[in-house]
């Protein structure tokens, strides 16, 4: 089942809605307010997966697919394999904790690998879940993303 997640103009939190869309689905689940998505009718009718040739949210065409890691999962995982690193180097010295930290390492790899993959808008960052992937959509690019940000300060 796709899903369409998108950054609420009003107050910046995150919301989700599920293809194909119905009125009232753009609303914030924070703030209510109403993120009208400019290409609901790609997504739209019963032709099965559709694939993303746009941004559902803003229209924008430039979009690149990541792993789709929960940052704070990521941000844990990191910091308790380091823990645990530590302690074992504090037990065991080196070899030890070489021992644990390259099982972390592909725990972490068996984790990553079983992760879907996101399509993310370089505009406004709406995230795309289970859709079709298509070979545009190219992995992040810092450039890109930079040149989106500065067309956003100057309006
Ligand atoms: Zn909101
Ligand atoms: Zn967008």
């Amino acid at each position: 089942m796709p899903e369409v997640g998108f950054y609420c103009d009003a107050c910046d939190r995150y919301s989700t809605w599920i293809p194909p869309f119905r009125a009232g689905d753009d609303a914030c689940r924070h703030c209510g307010a109403a993120n009208p998505p400019v290409a609901a009718d790609d997504v739209d009718s019963g032709r099965g997966p559709v694939e993303l040739r746009r941004c559902i949210q803003c229209g924008n065409p430039e979009l690149y697919a990541r792993k789709d890691v929960p940052q704070q999962v990521g941000c844990a995982v990191v910091l308790a394999s380091v823990a645990l690193a530590t302690v074992a180097y504090a037990i065991w010295d080196f070899p030890g904790a070489f021992v644990v930290f390259a099982s972390v390492a592909l725990l972490d790899l068996l984790i990553y690998r079983r992760l879907g993959l996101v399509v993310v808008c370089y505009r406004c960052h709406a995230e795309f879940r289970r859709f079709p992937k298509r070979e545009e959509h190219a992995p992040f690019d810092m450039h890109r993303a930079e040149e989106y940000e500065a067309d956003t300060r100057t309006g």
